[in-house]
């Protein structure tokens, strides 16, 4: 059996999915106070809807983000908030 057969997407598939619908509770917030630019942010995202490079310059696209929490989470200095959904 394939998973298509099943309904498992492929990764990488959340452009076409409009994954941001997913989102029910609430958004990372990129505070772009203490931003350091080291990426972990961006690579933890498993919607890869976070694009950035310079420090305090990241940001995430909302119609894809569906509110994991991850890159809140996981960054070092504390600069992503989540914040509740309006
Ligand atoms: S909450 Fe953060 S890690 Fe999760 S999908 Fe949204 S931008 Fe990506
Ligand atoms: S994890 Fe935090 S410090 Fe690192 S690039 Fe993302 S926002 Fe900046």
């Amino acid at each position: 059996m394939k998973a298509k057969d099943i309904g498992i997407a492929k990764p990488g598939s959340s452009k076409a999915n409009k994954t941001g619908s997913w989102r029910i509770e609430s958004r990372p917030k990129f505070l772009q106070k203490d931003c350091i630019a080291c990426n972990m942010c961006l690579l933890i995202c498993p919607e890869g809807c976070i694009t950035g490079k310079e420090k305090n310059g990241y940001i995430c696209d909302y119609a894809y983000c569906k509110g994991c929490g991850n890159c809140a989470v996981i960054c070092p200095k504390d600069d992503i908030d989540m914040i509740r959904e309006e």
